[in-house]
């Protein structure tokens, strides 16, 4: 989860290379940071807390050399302190290590370092390496063949990116966390991610697992585990560096959400063939049975995809992990992990999310997921002309509900609740589910999403007047007579009832507040009401001060189970 970052060769700012770097990789979510830069010695700077604390640890000190690591920890061995933060360094001080990932048998690899009376200085698992790459050195490795054998005796999953004192020059390894180069005329990075030197450089080369990099003023040479020479592909990144800025909005959040009609256009177009009321993917299933496999928000969407599927017959269900089968990522990140991994990939084309809770992605998910339905499993219970023209209608209507909605003015009503219950039938569910999780991730208040019959099984004993319960209502068939039944029990215990609604159903008429959606297709309405949960979310945690872009404890990509 955490970032690495790393860079050689530039002439002038290393440091503040490095510290840029580190500054676009925030998002991903860290509780501690550090540097280490290279020249005859080492120099090792690092501090628990955000940026701003590594700052000001640095300020007043002249560190310079043109080779560098840095490092945004996400503690996963013991916790965010000074001491544990990266880099960590061997027992001469001479050799640096950023790590990201877990390395699984470093607790036999501490007992025989120590053994051998190597001294320890953090809880971390990461600090087996350094002392490792000690070793081989002593043992008249030079630099490059000692990183190796180091790395070679690791277990688990991980990147890392190491430095040795005099050696002008960063060696990184990956094990399935990401790491990728990025090349320009007069110097080399590394990063976690591309936004780390995007400023820089739109030039990347992405390593694959179990390879190993050597940056230095010369340029790149990526080997294989067993030392051959691979030739990499060096692919071209499109993506705008001034995208990754906030564009006035007070969050990124906010802008994302704001961004969700271009997002839901891109992840659309080309694909949906109007006139034909068709979709046309670039893709070959006809898949027997599907197994949607996500996290978090994903998994939400995951929900909504195996209904549609099960909808056109084909069997199918959403998970929290697995292994095997034949595999299509759903994903935004081109060149991610996730997207060479699989055998094949729909890109969502959301552009860049840095708030750390999902929210364009999430939409453009459920409409990328709305053509694979239909591309790979057929209509089901709908008609393709009229889910065709209402998703080619959703960028407007997203951009119409953004432009007008009441979510800030009943948010601001509700702010002090003792908890928020969210409820939703069909395709509403995973929109009540994710809506919970998206008040929890940003506001802290408690939340939970149900399916809306639920309710009475049990939570409607915590219902009271002092817990809003938001329904998702769209539609006049019977999911949404069913759930204004459910409207009417949790309003007989004196609960606020907030109705997101197309309007369709009189649910306003038991309702205390009302958020509108537009008229649309079932399926679209899902992605709406879901917008209006996110802008409910928005305000509420607003209203209470949260960080918004980047909550207490969560990291944009979880890399550890
Ligand atoms: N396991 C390492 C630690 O706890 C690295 C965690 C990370 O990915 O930031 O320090």
């Amino acid at each position: 989860m955490c970032g690495i970052v790393g860079c050689v060769g530039r002439d002038g700012d290393t440091l503040g290379t490095l510290l840029s770097g580190l500054d676009t990789l925030e998002y991903r979510g860290y509780d501690s940071a550090g540097v280490a830069l290279v020249n005859d010695s080492l120099d090792v700077v690092k501090k628990a807390g955000e940026l701003d604390a590594l700052r000001a640890a640095l300020a007043g000190r002249a560190l310079d050399g043109r080779v560098g690591v840095g490092h945004t920890r996400w503690s996963t061995h013991g916790p965010p302190t000074d001491e544990n933060a990266h880099p960590h360094v061997d027992c001469t001080g001479e050799v640096a290590v950023v790590h990201n990932g877990i390395i699984e048998n470093y607790q036999t690899l501490r007992e025989e370092l120590a053994a051998d009376g190597h001294e320890f200085a953090s809880d971390t698992d990461t600090e087996v390496v350094p002392h490792l790459v000690e070793t081989e050195l002593a043992a008249g490795a030079d630099a490059e063949t000692a990183v190796r054998a180091a790395v070679d005796r690791l277990e688990g999953s991980f990147a890392v990116a190491v430095t040795v004192a005099g050696v002008e020059a960063v060696f990184a390894a990956r094990r399935d966390s990401p790491l990728v180069l990025g090349v320009d005329d007069d110097a080399t990075y590394l990063a976690s991610d591309v936004p780390a030197f995007r400023e820089y450089t739109d030039r990347v080369v992405y390593l694959d697992d179990g390879e190993f990099a050597r940056i230095d003023a010369d340029g790149y040479a990526v080997t294989g585990p067993d030392g051959t020479r691979h030739e990499k592909p060096v692919d071209t990144v499109e993506w705008d560096p001034e995208e990754t800025g906030k564009s006035g909005y007070d969050h990124y959040m906010l802008k994302e959400i704001h961004e969700q009609p271009r997002a839901l256009r891109q992840c659309l177009q080309g694909r949906v063939d109007e006139l034909g009321g068709r979709v046309a993917l670039d893709l070959d299933a006809d898949p027997e049975r599907v197994q949607f496999v996500a996290c978090g928000t994903s998994y939400h969407a995951a929900l909504y995809g195996a209904a549609l599927f099960r909808a056109a017959g084909v069997p199918a269900g959403a998970f929290y992990a697995r292994r095997g089968a034949r595999t299509l990522a759903v994903t935004n990140v081109v060149g991610s992990t996730m997207a060479r991994e699989c055998t094949d990939a729909l890109f969502i084309r959301s552009g860049p999310e840095i708030g750390v809770a999902a929210s364009k992605t999430f939409s453009a998910q459920l409409a990328a997921l709305n053509l694979l339905a239909l591309q790979a499993a057929g209509p089901g219970d709908t008609d393709v002309r009229r889910l065709v023209a209402a998703l080619r209608d959703l960028p407007g209507d997203v951009r119409a509900l953004l432009d007008d909605t009441d979510a800030a003015a009943v948010a601001r009503e509700y702010v002090d609740s003792d908890g928020f219950f969210f409820i939703g039938r069909r395709l509403n569910y995973p929109v009540a589910m994710e809506g919970a999780l998206k008040l929890k991730e940003i506001s802290y208040a408690h939340a939970e999403g149900f399916a809306a019959g639920e309710l009475k099984h049990g939570t409607l004993a915590l219902v009271t007047e002092d817990t809003p319960v938001i329904a998702v209502v769209t539609g006049d068939g019977e999911a949404a007579r069913k759930t204004i039944g459910n409207v009417k029990e949790v309003e007989a215990r004196s609960a606020p009832v907030i109705a997101v609604t197309d309007g369709m159903s009189d649910v306003e008429r038991y309702a205390d507040q009302v958020l509108d959606i537009p008229d649309t297709h079932p399926r679209t309405a899902a992605v709406l009401a879901n917008v209006q949960l996110q802008l409910f979310a928005y305000h509420v945690a607003d209203a209470l001060d949260r960080p918004i872009d980047k909550p207490r404890n969560l990291a944009k990509s979880v890399t550890v189970e």
